[in-house]
């Protein structure tokens, strides 16, 4: 007991297993775009927990939808139907134009689901051989943690020391279509991408890559699978990364913002013809699709169908684009910009990526960095024109200096 009084004291988490090296700020409460330490000292969070809280911290109506629920029933396993299940698996086909849901928790489990899918489809629809399945990833992916994603990582931070990892996978330059069509053979089952990769930092392909990647896939007979988990529901200014291009992949990965930032929720959608190969006893979750999830992720779908938040994300994301390209050539070496989603890449004469994190934690603002260099800004879509406004002198005042 006295360890915890005084971690709680000291803002240290001496108990705490060391994966991951958080910034030195103890947040204790959460309010829309600002959150705050037990001490009261506010900050603005331009990470929105990676894009989890697109709609801010404990937003009104997503607590009303759980608290609600929390009075009626809170799991049930699927062992037995809940009343809340259908509903948010319709809600949701529909946002996405597809015939089903599976329903998980987290992101990599919902990776995991694809991966299953699309083998299983490429086993019994396609007509691959046994165990000769193929998937093609791209370069520099990020698709969460397990043994079987970081397989295909190429990020030695991500795979070393955790092998041996499962076969299966072809990993291709990301963006460059050419060299995704070179590597698609017979055993390919799928395309796995991130339609902006989003701990990359934000790199968002050229023009016609994920058209292209949709044509080669229908003609291929190989299923495009979207990994929409950072880039999906309402980030980058539309509902989905895929509709810059105006491409329907045959899979959504969906998670983070599905859970609206309070329980984790995630979701494999696709059509029947697809999804429909996986039969009762092949694949589950203990929690998926359990019915507060369902009664937040169902609330989640409901705000994006007005289609509110997308045109915020757009318009707000101008602003952003224009308040950091200002910074170019002062501190900034490059930009990218979907939406409400930048990837800032921090001249090294100035700082790392992490060092221009802590200062402008010191002034109130919280970002993370990644890949050294940049810094991730992300911020919960109800963010104001003001506030951005502020975060980006704090932006301006820390490259100064
Ligand atoms: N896929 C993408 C594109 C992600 O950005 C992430 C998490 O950052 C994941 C999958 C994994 O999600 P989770 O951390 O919920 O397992």
């Amino acid at each position: 007991a006295t360890a915890i009084v005084g971690s709680r004291a000291t803002g240290t988490e001496p108990h705490v297993a060391e994966n991951y090296s958080p910034l030195p700020v103890t947040i204790a409460r959460g309010e829309g775009v600002w959150v705050a330490d037990a001490e009261g000292k506010r900050y603005l969070d331009l990470l929105a927990a990676y894009s989890a809280v697109n709609f801010g911290h404990r937003h009104p109506a997503l607590v009303a939808a759980v608290e609600e629920q929390l009075g009626r029933i809170t799991l049930t396993s699927r062992a037995f139907r809940s009343d809340m299940l259908e509903p948010f698996a319709a809600a949701l086909a529909r946002l996405c134009g597809k015939d089903l849901v599976l329903p998980m928790n987290t992101g990599a489990e919902a990776v995991e689901t694809g991966i299953k899918v699309a083998r299983a489809w490429g086993y019994r629809v396609k007509g691959v051989a046994p165990e000769a399945a193929r998937i093609v990833v791209a370069a520099g992916n990020f698709h969460g943690r397990t043994t079987t994603i970081v397989g295909f990582s190429d990020d030695p931070v991500a795979r070393e020391g955790f092998g041996p990892f499962a076969p299966g996978f072809d990993v291709v330059p990301y963006g460059d279509a050419e060299a995704l069509v070179a590597a698609i053979t017979d055993e390919t089952v799928a395309v796995l991408i991130e339609p902006i990769q989003g701990e990359a930092g934000v790199i968002i392909p050229p023009e016609d890559y994920l058209r292209r990647i949709r044509e080669v896939c229908t003609e291929r007979n190989v299923l495009f699978i979207a990994d929409e988990i950072q880039s999906g529901l309402g980030r980058v200014g539309e509902t989905f990364a895929c509709d810059r291009e105006g491409v329907v992949p045959d899979l959504y990965l969906l998670g983070k913002a599905l859970g609206g930032g309070i329980l984790p929720v995630s979701a494999v959608v696709g059509d029947r013809d697809v999804l429909g190969v996986i039969r009762p006893g092949e694949h589950g979750s203990t929690f998926g699709g359990n019915p507060l999830a369902a009664a937040v992720g169902l609330r989640v779908v409901e705000m994006l169908e007005s289609g509110e938040f997308q045109e915020r994300a757009a318009a707000l994301g101008e602003h952003l684009r224009s308040g950091l390209e200002a910074f170019l050539g002062h501190g900034v070496t490059e930009v990218r910009v979907a939406g409400l989603w930048a990837g800032v890449d921090i001249d090294p004469a100035i700082g790392t990526g992490r060092e221009i994190a802590e200062r402008l934690m010191e002034r109130g603002v919280l970002v993370k960095d990644t890949h050294g260099q940049t810094v991730r800004i992300a911020p919960p879509i109800v963010i104001r024109t003001t506030e951005l406004d502020w975060a980006l002198e704090q932006l301006r005042f820390v490259l100064d200096a």
